[in-house]
């Protein structure tokens, strides 16, 4: 197979590079400036000031009409959490990156006769990817008459101009269908602005038009389009960006009309080689490498759920993920510590290592700085598409060159959030295992939220470590108790005025940016755990 993971993202960027877009390096994973964002989650972020009329009209960014990249995402924690899928799933990950192209007031939906967003889409996946026409669906946003939203007939009208058939075009609710809209109105007019604003559910927004792929063929998928069904797989999504989601919830129209888009790169690199999981490609096979040559385990069999017997690949698949994750984000300037984004740093190294512990037999320390290299020789290679036509001068032409500059402090970092857990891991599982004899002894099978707060409070055992935990043992949290007891602890440390000590050494980026946030640690903290 000659498609590379490489030469996918390559024939990405050159085809926007022929049509005219400029390439914009992706922005850091750690939004210091944007305290609605715990990470970058998606890549319009980094334009915000420009879909909302804000931007500084001298600088750079102004200038851009068209734009293109691929932008390094975190789906950790906040208003997109794909953690607790990461392992079970063959198409979500907490790292990846989403290949964009922009329109900033530039072409829409209805230039006639041009029908350029829609076009663009269909003629990489089809001409480029090559990909079977047959084996996509499309789907529109069908309006929503409590809001006054109208179905979005033209995007499906150019889905049929392209030639796609009409049983392959489908229509979709707010909930998928209008990006920035997940959580609903309902929801968001029942929460304050506060809250709304730092779950990131405010800001730049609109009817999107989503592309879908089945894997296996053969059959009508329509049914199966956004059922979670692994194998018919959104892949990319187009969101006619034109309002703005303001702090009561309500729609305002934006000065222009814009274009954003977001492809699941993992996702695309699986279909192009024709793969059935994320994980079966060159994106993650070195990592898997060295993960068995350090741990001697059997290699990677590609089995999820049941299947799996020994929980192996489930392992092999968290402990990858959660080492790009970490790579990716200390090398931002992002540090494991006990508040906002920090602590979703501290929760994801948690989770990986005690899957190493216990699955891959993993015994000694610097486990996750061992394999960053990997990730780090892979990501950072040159790219000939981007080269030429940056904004940046300082890119290099390589795809993420800012991986080199910190190795070191991030190992260091690893290594001592490593260290600090291990520590505790073995007398917090015994303590464990006693809470789960408790729950027994009762005929419960909910653990006891006391419980499952002072495993956390005295040995660092995130909550949704424990719910892991106990999902293994076909067991739950008891939710609603574990509530109570954290907040009467936190009541009790305000008491005693003694905030969250932090061991760890912030880092000075992750200081300003909290400085400037205040709000978006404390909320997250106390709203997720
Ligand atoms: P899904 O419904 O599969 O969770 P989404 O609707 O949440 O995806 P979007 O917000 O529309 O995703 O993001 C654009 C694209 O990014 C998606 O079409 C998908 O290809 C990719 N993507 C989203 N979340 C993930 C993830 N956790 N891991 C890998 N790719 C992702
Ligand atoms: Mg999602
Ligand atoms: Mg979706
Ligand atoms: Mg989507």
């Amino acid at each position: 197979n000659t498609w590379s993971s490489s030469r996918v993202r390559e024939e990405f960027f050159s085809y926007f590079r022929s049509k005219d877009h400029t390439f914009v390096p992706s922005s850091s994973t750690i939004p210091y400036e944007d305290p609605t964002l715990l990470f970058a989650n998606a890549g319009m972020n980094q334009y915000k000031s420009i879909f909302l009329g804000t931007v500084d009209p001298h600088s750079e960014l102004a200038k851009l009409k068209r734009a293109f990249n691929s932008q390094k995402c975190i789906r950790a924690g906040g208003k997109h959490n794909d953690l607790e899928d990461v392992g079970k799933d063959s198409y979500h990950h907490t790292f990846f990156e989403m290949l964009g192209n922009w329109s900033f007031g530039d072409y829409f939906k209805v230039r006639a006769p041009n029908k350029e967003a829609i076009e663009y889409s269909w003629e990489l996946l089809t001409h480029v990817y090559k990909l079977p026409k047959d084996r996509l669906y499309v789907t529109f946003f069908e309006g929503d008459s409590t809001n006054g939203l109208q179905p979005d007939f033209e995007a499906r009208q150019f889905w049929l101009d392209c030639g796609v058939a009409e049983d392959h075009i489908l229509p979709g609710n707010a909930k998928d269908n209008f990006w920035g809209m997940s959580l609903g109105f309902v929801v968001l007019g029942c929460m304050n602005a506060d809250l709304r604003s730092e779950m990131g559910a405010t800001g730049p927004c609109g009817p999107c038009s989503e592309v879908h792929y089945d894997r296996l063929g053969g059959r009508n998928a329509a049914d199966l389009v956004n059922k979670d069904d692994p194998n018919v797989v959104e892949i990319w999504n187009n969101v006619f960006i034109q309002f703005n989601r303001e702090d009561d919830g309500s729609l305002k129209l934006l000065p222009s009309k814009h274009v954003d888009t977001g492809m699941g790169f993992e996702r695309l690199v699986s279909i192009v080689q024709g793969k059935l999981s994320n994980y079966d490609t060159d994106i993650f096979s070195p990592i898997f490498s060295k993960i068995q040559e350090m741990t001697g385990v059997r290699s990677y069999e590609g089995k999820f759920g049941k299947e799996d017997v020994d929980g192996i690949d489930t392992a092999y698949r968290v402990v990858a993920d959660h080492v790009r994750t970490l790579t990716f984000a200390l090398s931002d300037g992002g540090v494991p510590n006990n508040v906002g984004r920090g602590y979703v740093l501290r929760r994801i190294l948690r989770r990986g290592a005690r899957y190493a512990r216990k699955k891959l037999g993993v015994t000694i320390g610097s486990f996750f700085s061992s394999l960053m290299p990997v990730v780090v020789e892979q990501m950072v290679r040159p790219s000939e598409s981007i080269s030429a036509a940056t904004v940046n001068a300082h890119n290099q032409g390589g795809v993420f060159p800012e991986l080199t500059k910190r190795v070191d402090e991030v190992k260091e970092i690893l290594d001592e959030e490593e260290e600090s857990f291990s520590r505790t891991l073995d007398r917090g599982e015994k303590l464990f295992e006693q809470y789960v004899s408790r729950a027994r002894e009762r005929r419960d099978n909910n653990l006891s939220g006391k419980d499952v707060w002072r495993l956390y409070d005295t040995y660092g055992f995130p909550v949704d470590l424990t719910r892991l935990m106990a999902d293994e043992l076909g067991m739950a949290v008891d939710e609603a108790e574990f509530e109570e007891a954290q907040a009467q602890s936190k009541e009790a440390s305000k008491a005693q005025k003694k905030g969250t000590k932090d061991t760890v050494k912030l880092d000075v980026h992750d200081i300003a940016a909290l400085e400037k946030s205040p709000r978006v640690p404390k909320t997250d903290d106390s709203a997720k755990f």
